[in-house]
Formats: C-alpha cells, structure tokens, sequence
C-alpha cells in the first residue's frame, strides 16, 4: 500500500473507506496494429514474461499487415428471478414478457433508466414455479451493470401492477451471469461479442515467431481445441486469454472479477494461401467493459484509457469507445494467443518464464520489462 497504519499492531476496522493502493507494475505491449490503427496497450501485470510475450505477438501482427475486428453485439444483461405460486402461472409471465407485442411498452418503461439504457432483447427460462428474466440492452460507453439494474428494476415494478402475485426474489438470479462460469453468456454473449483475425506471413512464423505454420495449426488443433474439449472446457478454447484480458482490465479500471466471463474465447488457427501463411482468429463472445463509471475514473487507470484514446464517454457516437476498447482486448488477446502457442510450439516456454520471472531484478523498479 502506498499508505500505511502509523502502528501496525493497531487493528484496522473496516467502514468501506479505501485506506491505500496496491501497486501492481504497468507495462506496454505494442503497437497493436488493428484496423489500421495503431494502440500502444497498456498492461497491469506482476508476470514478467507477459507483457513481452504479447509484444512479441504485436509484432508479427504489425509487421503481417496487422489484425481486423468486428463488433457482433453489444449488450449488457440482467435477470431477475421471480416466483409464483404455480408453474402455469410463471410460464404466462413468460409468454407476456416475450410477446413482440409488448416489447415496445417494455422498453419504454426500461429505457426510463438512463439516456444511454436501450432495451433489446428479454429471454426467459421457466424453473418450476419460478421464472428468470435475461434482459439484454445497450448502455453507451458505460459497462453497463448499474444502468442495466435500474432499468430491470423500473420493468419489474411496472409489472407488478398486472402480476400482483408475482414475488420478486432477487434482482440478480443468475442467468445473466455475471462473474461466474456460465453456457448462457458462451453462447448468447454478454458485453461486447467480438471477433478478430489477421493473416500472418509464413516468414514472420519463422523470424519472430522461431516457429512454423503446420506447427502451430497441429498445436491449436491439439491443445485448444481437443485438449478443451477432452477437459470439458466452457469457454476456454485458447492459451492464456484471461492473462491478456487480466492485465488490461487491471490497467484501464475494469472490474477484474469480469475475468471469468470476458475472457471466453475460441482460438482458430488454419493454414491458408495454399498452405503457406497463417491465419489465426479468436472469438470472444462476453468482453465486458467501459470507458466511464467504476474504476475508470481513477487517475492511473483513466491515464491508461487515454493512452488507447478511448477515455470517457464518445461525444459523437455513445457507445464507440467502449466498443473500440472490446476490440483492442481481443487484438491483444490475438497478440498473446500468438507468441504462447508460438514458444510452446517452439518448446520455449520454460527457458522464457526463467528468463523473465525468476529474474532478480525489481520489477517495480522497471518502467517495463526488457
Ligand atoms: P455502469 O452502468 O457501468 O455501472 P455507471 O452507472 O457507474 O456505470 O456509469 C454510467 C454513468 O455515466 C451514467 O450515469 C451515465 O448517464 C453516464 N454517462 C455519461 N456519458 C455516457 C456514455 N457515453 N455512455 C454511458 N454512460 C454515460
């Protein structure tokens, strides 16, 4: 901390206040070179070989033309969960909730919660006598959590006029789902559902990769793909994601708890132009993140906002530097899936990690790691 109890036998009791920091060292990787432009992304991280591994992995990118992405969909979650005194009855709140004829007076009552909040989907699932709400909506530049509950919260009392024996149970009931494992937000998304992929030339697999292009297509096929899929894997069809997604939630003020959902990811890798180059694409349905609110707005982490340009809210376009910092988490995702799946293809990881972790030096005594 960088605060301290003058006597540290004292007891500290807690009532909420922050009582200091925990410094955690910020390197950089890059430039990333995504949709042609170029981002040097800012990594909080006390794993040495992590920030100069995805450099590593940026530099192939850049030096093959660099990496596109596409935004597939953009909407944060909520699902209540309300109980009635029968199965019929849950499954007519159901039917009425997913009727599009009442999806405009929904939204109305839902968007009531902020400028930014539009609702855009509700899908229900029936347990018993109990039903759970997942609503969908955008929430600008915001992550989103607090704009999506307030709208859920304004829908629930408008329903309760009509379902007077409706008993809402908990705001939250887990089908959203936020920070835990969950097939929903695999598959339906939560956050920013993105996808990017570049070609990677057979040369740069051998210069800077010091491994080849068949190589890396039989490790993805083996490990990230098989080796998933014999661990029984939900969403974790990739080397490292949530290191990457880790250490850029640390440094731009994410909330790191999200870890376990954002960092959902499929890594492809085939060979292409009759065999020769690689072209390599990771998935990731739930990144969830903002570029105001939380812990965006504190000093350090809104310097790290600032040096990717997307700080604070967009003026032109509510929505676009959220949707841009989802895309410069997957690029740099696609960076470090890169240069691991490299070293391991390569049989460097272990000489790697006891270069840069075991070394003796202060880390927090270095800008970034050599
Ligand atoms: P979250 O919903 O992610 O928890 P907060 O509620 O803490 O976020 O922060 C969002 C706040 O920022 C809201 O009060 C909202 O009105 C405001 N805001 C200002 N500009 C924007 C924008 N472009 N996108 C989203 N929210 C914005």
């Amino acid at each position: 901390m960088t605060s301290s109890p003058s006597n540290n036998s004292q007891k500290m009791t807690s009532s909420g206040v922050p009582v200091g920091y925990v410094q955690i060292p910020v390197g950089v990787a890059g430039p990333l070179l995504l949709d042609g432009e170029e981002f040097t992304v800012p990594m909080a991280t006390t794993e040495g070989c992590l920030v100069a591994s995805t450099n590593r992995g940026c530099k192939a990118i850049h030096v093959s033309g660099g990496a596109q992405s596409v935004v597939l969909k953009d909407g944060m979650t909520r699902a209540p969960v309300v109980r009635f005194s029968s199965a019929a009855r849950a499954a007519e709140l159901k039917f009425f909730v997913e009727d599009p004829l009442n999806f405009d007076s929904l939204a109305v009552v839902f968007n009531r919660s902020s400028r930014f909040a539009r609702l855009q989907r509700i899908q229900c699932a029936v347990a018993g006598k109990n039903l759970y709400m997942r609503f969908t909506c955008s929430t600008g530049d915001a992550m989103g959590m607090n704009m999506v509950s307030k709208g859920v919260q304004n829908v629930l009392d408008f329903l309760q006029s009509d379902f007077l024996d409706m008993d809402i149970i908990g705001i939250s009931g887990n089908f959203c789902s936020d920070k835990k494992p969950a097939a929903v937000n695999w598959i339906e998304g939560r956050g920013k559902s993105v996808v990017c992929e570049a070609v990677i030339r057979e040369e740069v697999v051998r210069k800077v990769l010091k491994t080849n292009v068949a190589a890396l297509v039989e490790l993805n096929m083996l490990k990230n793909l098989t080796g998933s899929a014999m661990a029984g894997a939900l969403g974790g069809f990739n080397a490292h994601a949530s290191n990457i997604v880790s250490a850029i939630y640390l440094a731009t003020g994410q909330d790191p708890a999200q870890n376990v959902e954002s960092s959902h990811c499929i890594t492809m890798m085939e060979a292409v132009n009759n065999g020769k180059d690689l072209h390599v694409s990771v998935t990731m349905p739930s990144i969830e993140v903002g570029t105001v609110g939380g812990g965006t707005q504190l000093a350090s982490q809104s310097a790290c906002l600032n040096l990717l340009g997307v700080k604070g809210a967009s003026k032109d376009s509510p929505g676009s530097n959220s949707r841009k910092l989802a895309t410069i988490v997957a690029g740099s995702v696609l960076a470090g899936e890169l240069s691991l799946m490299s070293a391991l293809a390569a049989g460097q990881l272990v000489k790697s990690h006891m270069k840069y972790n075991r070394s003796s030096r202060d880390v927090s005594k270095l800008a970034c790691p050599s």
